[in-house]
């Protein structure tokens, strides 16, 4: 992944700077506004990572101790830690194989009475089937939190992923499709939701620096509840609000180069790029491919072979229930979540990427495959 950045970001951070007001102002409300609006939800919260924005989401639940989340394994490790984060216990469901995302299937499968929330993950900027999904929790009386962390700019019937959601949580790690630094999102239709979102992200308090400084008159907060430090600063989000305005080329870019990737490597028996669902369109964040168990070559050895080739690729989505973190922590059998993280790979793509780049890449899978 390259982010793609340029000059304008660079002017919109020291226009931040040389306002004087670096910390969370005016430019983090206008950030939160335009990218509610085009997700297509009433309220967005701007905080400092899309794990503050897992983490607030699931206290806005009134999740705690005792209560249940169903979360994919096959995920970015934060995703499960911000359960733990709320005393509450993951509880890991397995993906389907096509998309990589939870489905109502395998949720049912592992959710018991304690089951408060399921948290699904539109995994790599697959969208994962939210009608189903909310459907499904609304049987339930489960909540449906979305972890958006790589959502942005995937659509789910045409409609952007988040909007409907009741509480969904967004990233803008470099690694996404569009940037801050570090920074994320909530996003929600509730107001009484945002409001108490607004107040956790920043120690609880009733009066937020910007509406004190804003007053000519004395303002004294109170402390209603123990929130945290979770802002984004004016200086991430004046970089945001650039990167939204590149958001709609982006996608467009990262779907072509996808297109194409899939033209070049569709020769390869028993080698499988992600696509889009029947229900969807992602945003290729993470083009990631899945190896067949007889494939010639083994995943890691596949990973050497590009290395060597001077291309950096990467293992594929990892699987939280097999790392250190969570030894001890039980897990009904994940045999789907355990063989893509296993047998899969993501390719190089990025914005500036060329088409020459991206048949060196393609000319050494071919090679490995005995093509
Ligand atoms: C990247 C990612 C996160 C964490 O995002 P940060 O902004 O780095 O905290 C959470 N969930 C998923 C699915 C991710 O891909």
């Amino acid at each position: 992944m390259v982010p793609w950045l340029g000059e304008e970001e660079a002017r919109a951070a020291a226009d931040a700077v040389l306002s004087g007001w670096v910390a969370q102002g005016p430019r983090v409300a206008d950030f939160e506004r335009a990218f509610a609006e085009r997700v297509g939800a009433e309220h967005g919260i701007a905080v400092s990572s899309c794990t503050t924005a897992l983490h607030l989401a699931l206290i806005a639940l009134d999740l705690g101790p005792g209560d249940e989340v169903v979360v994919p394994s096959l995920s970015f490790i934060a995703t499960a830690n911000a359960v733990l984060y709320t005393g509450a216990r993951p509880v890991f469901a397995d993906v389907e194989e096509a998309t990589g995302n939870l489905t109502p299937q395998t949720v049912d499968a592992v959710r018991t009475p304690r089951t408060k929330a399921v948290l699904a993950v539109h995994q790599g900027g697959v969208p994962a089937d939210v009608h189903a999904l909310r459907a499904a929790c609304a049987d339930w009386g489960t909540a449906l939190v979305e972890d958006a962390a790589c959502g942005i700019g995937a659509t789910v019937g045409g409609k952007s992923v988040g909007q409907g959601a009741l509480i969904a949580a967004w990233s803008f790690h470099p690694r996404k499709v569009i940037t801050t630094g570090e920074g994320g999102m909530v996003t929600t239709d509730d107001a009484a939701r945002a409001e108490r979102l607004r107040r956790l992200r920043e120690h609880g308090m009733s009066v937020s620096a910007a509406q004190r400084h804003a007053s000519s008159r004395p303002v004294a907060e109170s402390y209603l509840e123990v929130g945290y430090n979770y802002r984004m600063t004016d200086i991430q989000a004046a970089v945001g609000l650039v990167q939204l305005g590149r958001l709609d080329a982006v996608v467009a870019r990262r779907r072509a180069l996808a297109a194409r990737y899939a033209r070049l490597l569709a020769p390869i028996p028993g080698l499988r790029p992600v696509r889009d669902p029947a229900h969807g369109e992602g945003n290729f964040q993470s083009y990631w491919v899945l190896l067949a168990e007889d494939f010639p070559v083994g995943r890691d050895a596949l990973l050497e072979a590009l290395a060597d080739a001077g291309i950096s690729a990467r293992r594929g989505i990892m699987a939280a229930h097999l790392e250190p973190a969570y030894a001890g922590h039980t897990a009904a059998p994940l045999p789907v979540t355990e063989r893509i993280s296993r047998n899969s790979l993501i390719l190089p793509l990025f914005h500036t990427m060329t088409h020459a780049q991206q048949d060196r890449v393609a000319a050494v899978l071919h090679a490995q495959a005995g093509g």
